[in-house]
């Protein structure tokens, strides 16, 4: 044991664990930010393996039989290869140096795969974000207006979700709404006008369509011109990190989830965002959750036959409490028009 003491052992397993894997021949599917693949600690059919490639953390993690390991235990797993082998495949691969192992670097089984680097995503800095954040954003001023909940509790929301206010066009303000992964990263901050004249019969309700600051702030010279910006991740998906064995409610509208939350907190609320993007690769980090899907009434059919094939990301169970409750004729009914009406009686 004496003889790899004498090796960083760190740097070998701080090598970046998806170009590991790709150079020992493995089909990686792209999920979000993260890689997948068949997991070899299992007898897997649909790939549940995990590379996380977070500089300083590299590792592995298996959403179905929990296996949790190192760039090292993959290259074992993978090729049946002893400890102090894959130590020198690695190392000798990665240009380490040859460890004094008294064994040869073993030659993989399969050729490499192409090495598909991920685009450089820009993230959208916290402070950016803090600077934004107040209670007096204007869906919060709609809610403290529906006098049902206590400000202390429109302050958590705020908290929770960190909804901000923006000003465009001089002196519209636009509720913004980050999109923040569980590594706390900010893929984008979606932002959407809402009518707050309380007597209005649309109050509440949002107006023309939302939009996405990432961009804007691009074509302001606020990122550089080449700035990509991540697709968005689900709205909430940081609080899976915060709350993991909570129940998970999943629905279209930020405001669908923001309501939702008001009205029962034992939940973790999250939103898709758009019809859209009930796609695998964004469902993805709700591995392993039991999730209440509420679709609004017009998605419920094909919300139900998108999420069939994904039985193996989550226990999902689709509501139809859109359709139950939605007034005769009104198609375009959501969780948060109900709560709307329902604090409105009271
Ligand atoms: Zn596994």
């Amino acid at each position: 044991m004496e003889k790899y003491e004498q090796f960083d052992l760190s740097r070998i397993n701080n090598l970046d664990i998806v170009e590991v894997a790709q150079r020992l021949g493995v089909n990686l599917r792209r999920s979000g930010s993260h890689y997948l693949m068949l997991c070899p600690w299992h007898d897997d059919t649909h790939p549940s393996l995990v590379l996380y490639n977070h500089s300083g953390d590299m590792h592995c993690h298996c959403y179905s039989c929990g296996a949790h390991h190192s760039v090292i235990d993959l290259a074992m797993a993978l090729e049946g290869w002893s400890f102090q082998e894959a130590c020198q495949w690695l190392s000798t691969e990665f240009g380490i140096g040859i460890l004094p192992f008294g064994v040869y670097a073993p030659k993989p089984k399969r050729k490499p795969m192409e090495i598909v680097k991920e685009p450089e995503y820009t993230y959208i800095s916290m402070p950016m974000v803090d600077e934004l954040v107040t209670v007096r954003n204007p869906l919060c001023r709609c809610l403290m207006r529906m006098g049902k909940f206590p400000p202390e509790q429109i302050e958590w929301l705020t908290e929770e979700y960190r909804l901000g206010c923006y000003v465009l066009n001089e002196d519209e303000e636009w509720t913004v709404f980050p999109c923040i992964d569980g590594f706390g990263r900010v893929y984008n901050l979606k932002i959407q006008l809402y009518d707050t004249d309380p007597t209005s019969t649309r109050f509440g309700h949002s107006l023309e369509n939302s939009y996405w600051l990432g961009g804007m702030w691009r074509n302001d010279g606020r990122f550089p011109e080449k700035a990509v910006f991540h697709s968005a991740c689900m709205f909430g998906e940081h609080l899976l990190t915060k709350n993991p064995n909570s129940r998970v409610a999943l629905v279209e509208s930020p405001k669908n989830a923001l309501f939702g939350a008001l009205f029962d907190p034992s939940m973790t609320w999250l939103a898709v965002g758009s019809k859209g993007m009930l796609k695998r690769d964004v469902l993805q980090p709700l591995q392993g959750r039991d999730v209440m899907v509420i679709p609004d009434r017009d998605a419920i059919i094909e919300w139900t036959d998108a999420l069939r094939g994904m039985a193996d990301i989550a226990n999902f169970t689709v509501s139809d409490f859109c359709l139950r409750y939605a007034p005769e004729g009104e198609l375009k009914f959501d969780i948060a028009d109900y709560l709307q009406q329902l604090w409105a009686e009271k």
